[in-house]
């Protein structure tokens, strides 16, 4: 273990990540990266948003099938 490596990383880099697709990366310019690196989402730093299937057609339950 070496505490040489230490203070390396005491860089003014925060770690982006993506609430929609869950990448991380490391944006190069400082300040709100405009889209995510991955899936070019502009809400990127928003929560995911989680739609409702309840109601549709399909079935994730799966009762009593051998
Ligand atoms: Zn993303």
């Amino acid at each position: 273990m070496g505490i040489k490596s230490m203070g390396i990383r005491l860089v003014n880099v925060r770690e982006a990540a993506c609430g929609r697709c869950g990448y991380k990366w490391l944006p190069r310019k400082p300040g709100r990266p405009r889209k995510c690196a991955n899936c070019h989402d502009p809400a990127w730093d928003k929560k995911r948003i989680y739609r409702p299937k309840g109601s549709g057609k399909k079935r994730t339950e799966k009762k009593g099938k051998p």
